[in-house]
């Protein structure tokens, strides 16, 4: 598995469970964590998924920061937006952050205005994505296509030029097969 292979689920969660090496891997830094053995941290003793978590906040100040100090070309955020949304994290208020940042509160509720349409937007490419490369999507749909003879070969979509993972050296050092 690859970083543009993540589903959203695991970059929420900050860590994914390889199968084969019966290992959960942190996204951030590929440190594994096999699971049947006994982890360590601070004194205590912790399953492989407990001491993923603890990693994840210990090494990378949790899920949010890790994602927020990727580089810029994999997360696509400008600096005023990843501004707004460690504001939105840390719970301020659009005061409190128009005054830290320096812009007026319209500005504030402006950006956030964006971040919301950017979220709708995101979602509606995800869905219009899986239509194309999910083959469980796509060979539904031809089963059902009253056009189709039901013979076609099944699909998998394959897209070796997209190769966004060669951008950021974290996701390449650790091979996730
Ligand atoms: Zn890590």
């Amino acid at each position: 598995m690859e970083f543009k292979e993540l589903t959203v689920d695991e970059l929420s969660q900050g860590y994914v469970w390889d199968e084969s090496a019966g290992a959960y891997i942190c996204i951030f830094c590929g440190e594994r964590f096999e699971e049947g053995l006994i982890h360590s941290s601070h004194g205590r003793m912790l399953t492989a998924e407990r001491a993923v978590k603890e990693h994840i906040t210990d090494a990378h100040g949790g899920v949010f920061d890790g994602l927020t100090s990727l580089d810029k070309q994999i997360h696509g955020l400008s600096d005023s937006q990843r501004d707004i949304l460690e504001g939105m994290y840390m719970e301020k208020d659009n005061k409190t952050l128009a005054t830290e940042l320096g812009i007026s509160v319209a500005t504030v509720r402006t950006h956030k205005f964006n971040i919301q349409r950017m979220k709708r937007e995101a979602k509606i490419l995800l869905a219009l994505l899986e239509q194309i490369e999910n083959p469980d999507v796509v060979n539904e749909r031809k089963r059902l296509d009253p056009k189709s003879d039901g013979g076609q070969e099944p699909f998998a979509y394959q897209d070796n030029e997209f190769e966004i993972n060669r951008l950021h050296p974290f996701f390449t050092q650790f091979n996730l097969k």
